[in-house]
């Protein structure tokens, strides 16, 4: 296979994680990387994840076959205006990871227009509330979808090529206009955290008067408000660069706030009842049951105690049976039990497994 050389300017938890993917399948690829701080820079040559590393963007640019901008928007912007400046080898893609697309992809249609070179915007929808090279993940992506947003720069074979590159991330790779994506993004990431955060904000307030609000908060209002722990800095740069598919976002839930208001008021029972069951027929059937984007999967229930090693007795029981995922969901009481909830991958292991347990086990069992 030709040997080719990749540069991922930005050494943290996306770019090191790419890094990783590329060297899994692509083993004597030369990898060089650009990170701004020092700590990452170190951390990505000592693990290897790259061959040589930079503290200046445009030192290793004209060396590259494939550029990966990994880098907060705003400097996507900036490193892609620098690209332009700069004399690259001929046919180089550069892509990119930011979570909004249209801006990037505007930039760099701008900016790139007379070099021949290919662009090809792209967002890795994984990540977590974890930062730098430290935090790299070679299995970050794994069954994530990896979305490519093709525009004029993108010439032909360049996504064939990028998925070559990217195998080793075993991620999900799609195509998708730009401002679909930012359109799509806003309803199922960017407001949703607005509402996270703005349930916190709302919490807060309200533990001032109702001091009991932040003892009671168990684990409904916990699993709503996860993601309003997530890093300012990226939330801030996703929204500005968002705006109008963020702000109709916005416009329309204060609408259908106003429906429930509304129903809440005339006491309406059978449009308050059809609206919990909406949500809950729509979520149901929602590609999140589906984890890991395999279509089905059979989950067992089983109500342990919290007990020392109650779990770890269950498992111990199923030894030797092929599990895909374990998810301890803690109810409102979160100190009597918790749901355990185990995945198999076929509808004999959960039927084997659920029968064992009620055999060696005073516990409940739900299929799913
Ligand atoms: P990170 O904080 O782990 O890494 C950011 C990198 O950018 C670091 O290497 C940092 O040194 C560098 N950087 C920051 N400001 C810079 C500046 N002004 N000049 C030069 N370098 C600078 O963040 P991350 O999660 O790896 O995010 C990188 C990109 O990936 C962002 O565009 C983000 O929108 C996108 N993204 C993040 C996630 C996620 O959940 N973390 C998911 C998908 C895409």
């Amino acid at each position: 296979m030709e040997k080719r050389i990749i540069y991922i300017a930005g050494l943290g938890l996306i770019g090191s994680s790419i890094a990783l993917g590329i060297r899994r399948d692509h083993p004597d690829y030369t990898i060089l990387g650009y990170n701004r701080g020092e700590e990452s820079r170190k951390i990505a040559l000592e693990k290897r994840m790259v061959d040589q590393v930079t503290d200046q963007f445009a030192e290793f640019a004209p060396l590259a076959d494939v550029i990966i901008l990994a880098v907060p928007i705003k400097q996507t912007i900036e490193f892609i205006r620098q690209l332009a400046t700069l004399d690259l080898k001929k046919d180089v893609i550069i892509s990119d990871a930011g979570s909004t697309k249209a801006e990037i992809v505007a930039a760099a249609e701008e900016a790139l227009k007379e070099k021949t070179i290919r662009f090809i915007g792209a967002h890795p929808m994984a990540g977590s509330h974890k930062s730098g090279a430290s935090a790299a993940d070679v299995n970050l992506f794994e069954n994530a979808y990896y979305i490519f947003t093709p525009s004029h720069l993108t010439k032909d074979g360049t996504i064939a090529e990028m998925k070559n590159l990217l195998s080793g991330l075993h991620a999900r790779f799609i195509e998708i206009d730009a401002n679909e994506h930012d359109r799509v993004t806003s309803q199922i990431s960017h407001f949703p955290h607005i509402l996270a955060s703005s349930l916190m904000d709302q919490a807060a307030a309200y533990t001032q008067q109702h001091e009991m609000t932040q003892h009671f908060a168990a684990g409904g209002f916990r699993d709503m408000t996860r993601i309003a722990e997530s890093e300012p800095g990226m939330w801030t740069s996703i929204l500005l660069t968002n705006p109008d598919a963020i702000l109709e976002r916005i416009e329309d839930f204060k609408k259908r706030l106003d429906t429930i208001s509304g129903a809440i008021q005339n006491k309406n029972e059978d449009v308050i009842w059809n609206f919990f069951q909406h949500g809950r027929q729509v979520r149901k059937a929602m590609e999140i049951h589906k984890r890991a984007g395999v279509d089905s999967f059979y989950d067992i229930f089983i109500n342990v105690p919290d007990e020392e090693d109650a779990i770890l007795g269950v498992l111990e029981l199923l030894r030797g049976t092929s599990i895909v995922n374990i998810h301890i969901n803690e109810e409102n009481r979160e100190d009597i039990n918790g749901i355990l909830q185990i995945t198999f991958k076929n509808r004999d292991d959960l039927e084997r497994s659920a029968k064992i347990i009620r055999e060696k086990t005073h516990y409940q069992v739900f299929l799913d």
